[in-house]
């Protein structure tokens, strides 16, 4: 730290740079001191409960099939991508905990709990028997939502809504039918590129892409082309050294500069449409020039690969930067479907790092702005008549459900573990209230403002029933 505040101070751009170099070796160095999560888990030996200052999503990916319990961290947000990894795994979380790693030794009992976002630190006899209650009571609850698996998600008025699932590997397919999701959302295949000298080929992704439209079969994949950059690093890519990785190069950002891989997996796809119902989404679209791009590619992969390639295949967008709100009306011309990652869109329309636990006070999907951006969309798909989905962690948010509900979203996309309390939400709600809700909470000023007055509403409707 020394030697890179040194650098930084001299007030040179080139020394500037290179105290950030100094940060990335010593990052390095300590990282392969204190040994990757896989290697962590190898030393334990067995089922553990892993702390650590920061864990990648990277890291997070070794915990598949390994005996982790839970795992906590000093760095770290509830929308950062280690988290959506812990509760794709069904690992219990807890990110974000300051000086975590001075209060906690090797071999201490530890308690992760996921759902409150605590930790406690060699608890005693009576906390340890509370915690096995309440996760024994968690299990019941969990198994009476599981039994709706069947049921549709209709509101008491009788609309149908459509509940998706997000996933990040193919095994996942399998777990979203259990919990009752009817199709894949968003497949976010650039966790197949992480961890590997080279990128998967067209041949590797084309036998996975099959297994998730096989495993998936009749309901529809949407597979989201890479999203890779910012913190999911593409093979080579970890030597950009960029100063703002989440404003740079990231996502499609990314293809249309390493055309071969993105072709490969734009092939790899087209081939897969073939054996069931695949669409195809991209990522970080910015607006209609970026993606008349994407669709010359295609179309060149299309000419390719000739009667390889299914013939009709939707291409669709995700709606994530601002720019992208803005010309919602004339993207919705261009594609056959939308889809509303909020975690960026929050995160890029209020300026705060989605994973920067200093300022994840003021990310909230409650604020005016963001209700507003995503009203915009909902209506500039409505006018184009084409599909529209959210697929954010926003979507899982059970306060907002009547709030998007009544802004018009009928298709929401969450882990899979999240479906059965938002189908339990829905079945308890009408669409008419929330019309009127949604029109209210659009002028409210204040994200607390708004806050509060869903939970008075959900507070009304559900009575005792509510404990959101
Ligand atoms: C989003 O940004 O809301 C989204 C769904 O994509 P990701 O979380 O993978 O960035
Ligand atoms: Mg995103």
């Amino acid at each position: 730290d020394e030697i890179k505040n040194t650098l930084a101070s001299l007030g040179d751009d080139y020394f500037k740079e290179r105290a950030q170099d100094v940060d990335f070796v010593g990052t390095r160095v300590l990282r392969n001191l204190l040994g990757h999560a896989t290697e962590i888990v190898d030393a334990a030996g067995g089922p553990c409960i892993i702390i650590a200052d920061v864990l990648s999503p990277t890291d997070t990916t070794h915990m598949v099939d390994a005996p982790v319990m839970g795992f906590a961290t000093e760095v770290g947000t509830r929308t950062s991508h280690t988290a959506i990894m812990a509760q794709a795994l069904g690992i219990p979380a807890v990110v974000g905990v300051e000086s975590l790693a001075e209060r906690v030794s090797t071999g201490d009992t530890v308690i992760v709990d996921g759902l409150l976002g605590v930790i406690v630190i060699r608890p005693d006899a009576a906390t340890i028997a509370e915690y096995r209650e309440r996760a024994a009571r968690h299990a019941e609850s969990e198994k009476s939502l599981l039994a709706m698996r069947d049921e549709p998600a209709r509101t008491l008025d009788n609309v149908d809504l459509t509940l998706l699932a997000n996933i990040e590997f193919p095994a996942e397919a399998a777990m979203a039918l259990d919990y009752g999701a009817m199709g894949v959302g968003l497949y976010r295949t650039e966790f197949l590129y992480l961890d590997r000298k080279t990128p998967p080929s067209e041949e590797e992704q084309y036998r996975i892409y099959r297994t998730v439209v096989e495993a998936m079969s009749p309901r529809p994949i949407i597979v989201r082309t890479f999203d890779l950059g910012a913190d999911k690093l593409a093979p080579g890519q970890e030597n950009l050294h960029e100063a703002n990785p989440a404003l740079g190069l990231r996502a499609v950002r990314l293809g249309l500069k390493n055309r071969g891989m993105f072709k490969a997996q734009l092939r790899a796809l087209l081939r897969a449409a073939k054996v069931g119902p695949l669409k195809i989404m991209v990522p970080m679209i910015s607006g209609v020039g970026e993606l008349r791009q994407v669709k010359a590619l295609l179309e060149e992969a299309r000419k390719e690969l000739g009667s390889e390639a299914a013939e009709r295949v939707p291409l669709g967008c995700m709606i994530e930067l601002p720019s992208a709100v803005f010309v919602a009306d004339m993207l919705a011309r261009e594609v056959d479907f939308f889809s509303i990652g909020t975690n960026d869109l929050i995160q890029y329309a209020m300026a705060i790092d989605r994973g920067n636990d200093h300022v994840a006070y003021l990310y909230t999907p409650f604020h005016p702005g963001v209700l507003r951006a995503i009203y915009t969309v909902l209506q500039a798909a409505e006018a184009a008549g084409i599909d529209v989905a959210m697929c954010g962690n926003m979507a899982a948010e059970a306060l907002l459900v009547p709030v998007l509900l009544g802004m018009g979203l009928r298709t929401f996309s969450m882990a899979p573990t999240s479906i059965p309390a938002a189908k339990a939400m829905i079945r308890k709600i009408s669409v008419s209230e929330s019309v009127s809700l949604a029109q209210e909470v659009l002028n409210i000023p204040t994200a607390t403002e708004v806050e509060d007055r869903v939970r008075r509403h959900l507070l009304g409707k559900l009575g005792p029933d509510f404990n959101g």
